[in-house]
Order: structure tokens, then sequence, then C-alpha cells
């Protein structure tokens, strides 16, 4: 089991073995969140509320991090809002598939002198 940070990962429930996301919930004084990976709507936020979960917006684009949703933010929702796991989760591990990292193109040889990409009677 690797220790949480701020970037969220996708890991495991060692107890029901379903998908949770795993971050910090904070750069200090931190708190370890295991979330269900499923966006909630409005509704389904305030049963997650009622039943006692905390709910977490999702920020960022490639880093994802959770930042608890207080009563004074909740009015909006900009971000996708993720709750606290329980267990079962809805989303058990094997329905995510590892996929390969994209493959990252190769840089471009700035050294070797091409002399295709010159037209005809360039000057220089
Ligand atoms: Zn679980």
């Amino acid at each position: 089991m690797k220790a949480a940070t701020i970037h969220a990962r996708l890991d495991t429930c060692p107890r029901c073995e379903a998908a949770v996301i795993v971050a910090l919930d904070h750069h200090t004084a931190a708190l370890t969140v295991r979330a269900d990976p499923l966006p909630l709507g409005a509704e389904a936020e305030l049963h997650a509320r009622l039943s006692g979960r905390l709910t977490y917006n999702v920020l960022g684009r490639k880093d994802l991090q959770l930042h608890l949703r207080d009563t004074e933010h909740m009015t909006s929702r900009p971000h996708p809002v993720v709750a606290t796991h329980t267990c079962p989760g809805p989303i058990p591990a094997t329905a995510i598939t590892s996929t390969p990292a994209p493959a990252v193109p190769a840089e471009p040889d700035l050294f070797t002198h091409i002399d295709d990409d010159v037209p005809d009677g360039f000057p220089f």
C-alpha cells in the first residue's frame, strides 16, 4: 500500500476491492481520503452527506486533488464531486482497465540539417 499524497491516484479498497480514489485532503495537517470514483449530482451528494459521508471537489486536469466541500461552497458545482468510500463501492476494481500511457512523440532533432524543408531558390 502506497502512502497517500496530495495528488490523487486510483487504488483498491482492501476490504471490498472496489476502485477508490486515494489522496490527502490538504497540503498541511491532512487526512487520507478514500473516495468512490463516481461523480455525484446534487441529489446524490445530499444523500451522501445525510448518510454521514464527506464530499470532495475533484480539482485539476492532470494531477487531480480532492478538496473537502464545506457547506459554504455546496451551492455551486464547478468541479466533479465525489464522496468518501463506503463498502461495497460502486465500481469494482476490475471495471477500470489500466490503459497504457499515450506514446510521447519523439522530440524533433534540431541539430540535423534537412534540405527538404528549404524551398528551391531560398537564399539562406
Ligand atoms: Zn470498500
